[in-house]
């Protein structure tokens, strides 16, 4: 079996078995050979560095109603609350003192006519802070609003497929949102030149190993920059708070399988990942994932941004926890990485490896 690692690791491709072998797998010996191949890949591109994103936790509002999500519209338990332009602007100026330099804005999805809103806050963050990238996780706009966020400056956009298997979508979420209209702004935004983000939750409830496959090959023929991935975590007031959480384990195998199959993406070790393993961040990190997004939010709003039960937004998983970040990354021999972190095609961090990151670097063109 480890050499669906080592095909893995040169080809950046499998079968569908193939994926699907390496996904039931539980023989010790294979995993651990996989997480140490997605490690040594993801060290020989980035080094020890970890980028690091100020998360800013824009609203609660929502105009959509996931099934498995805290902030859904229908969730009346919630208190709403959405940040004024010039509290972000202040998450900002902090952020920008402890050393960040991507910031990302996520929320809820706002009413449509907010966009301008939105276009103006990037912005401004963008003239403020000119050496800073701007990233928006703000859901589902239509294409002419994706290419205002983009004309204000905004640098990255991240947003989730969640499943790429139809049926399986319209479990997950209502009648009103449709597989193909996510699929279609992921389109968009990768036309519109936004470095992109997609992903899944892992363990979301009905998701098969199937489902899972069809979500790597999706990924696999999308090419995005960012992998976001995460566990799922029930949230008590929504439809699915009674089915199970994601397992720690099936999140870091997706991170190390999505490492040696995109050598150069950006991957985040996630909050979702840290709230359910109190050493999730760092067995993150040794599966291959090379990004971390401390809370940057005013402390006051952190709770109500409850997209899931039990979600971590203190110490190390906090832009003000940041020395307590920095000095665990260093008990595994790594550190932070202050640059703004762009996705870079040819990254060449270890000279030995050269050719394998040409021949990355021809197969991504
Ligand atoms: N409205 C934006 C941002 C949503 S929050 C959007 O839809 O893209 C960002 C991510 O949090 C979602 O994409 C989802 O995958 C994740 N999330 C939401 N609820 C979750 C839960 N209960 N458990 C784990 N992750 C969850």
């Amino acid at each position: 079996m480890t050499e669906l690692v080592d095909i893995l690791r040169t080809e950046h491709h499998l079968s569908s078995n193939g994926y699907r072998s390496l996904l039931t797998c539980d023989d010790v010996k294979v995993n651990d050979y996989l997480q140490s191949q997605a490690r040594q890949v993801a060290n020989d591109v980035f080094g020890k560095g970890i980028f690091v994103r100020g998360l800013i936790e824009l609203t609660n509002v929502c105009r959509n109603d996931c099934y498995y999500c805290g902030i859904r519209k229908s969730n009346t338990a919630v208190e709403r609350y959405m940040l004024t332009a010039e509290q972000v602007m202040q998450c900002c100026e902090q952020g920008h003192k402890l050393g960040f330099r991507t910031f990302v804005l996520q929320g809820g999805e706002l009413p449509r006519d907010k966009w301008q809103w939105i276009a103006g806050l990037v912005a401004e963050i963008k003239t403020s802070w000119y050496d800073c990238a701007v990233t928006l996780s703000l859901g589902e706009w239509p294409k002419d609003v994706y290419k205002e966020f983009r004309k204000a400056g905004a640098d990255r956009y991240l947003l989730r497929h969640e499943s790429h298997n139809a049926t399986h979508y319209s479990m997950l979420h209502p009648a009103e949102m449709s597989l193909n209209n996510r699929l279609q702004c992921l389109n968009w935004l990768k036309e519109l030149g936004f470095q992109v983000g997609t992903g899944i939750m892992a363990g979301s409830p009905w998701q098969t190993l199937d489902n899972i496959v069809e979500d790597i090959e999706f990924i696999e023929n999308f090419q995005p920059e960012m992998i976001g991935l995460g566990p799922f975590v029930p949230q008590h007031e929504t439809p699915l708070g009674n089915h199970a959480t994601g397992s720690a384990v099936l999140t870091c195998k997706l991170y190390s399988i999505f490492r040696l199959m995109f050598p150069n993406a950006l991957i985040p070790s996630t909050t979702a990942l840290n709230s359910i393993d109190s050493h999730g961040r760092i067995k993150g990190i040794m599966a291959g994932a090379n990004v971390v997004m401390p809370n940057l939010s005013p402390t006051n709003v952190r709770e109500l941004y409850a997209l899931y039960d039990g979600k971590s937004s203190v110490n190390a998983e906090a832009a003000e926890g940041i020395a307590q970040l920095e000095a665990q990354l260093k008990t595994i021999g790594y550190h932070i990485n202050w640059s703004r972190g762009d996705f870079n095609k040819c990254t060449i961090h270890n000279a030995h490896n050269t050719q394998f990151i040409m021949h990355n670097f021809s197969t991504q063109n």
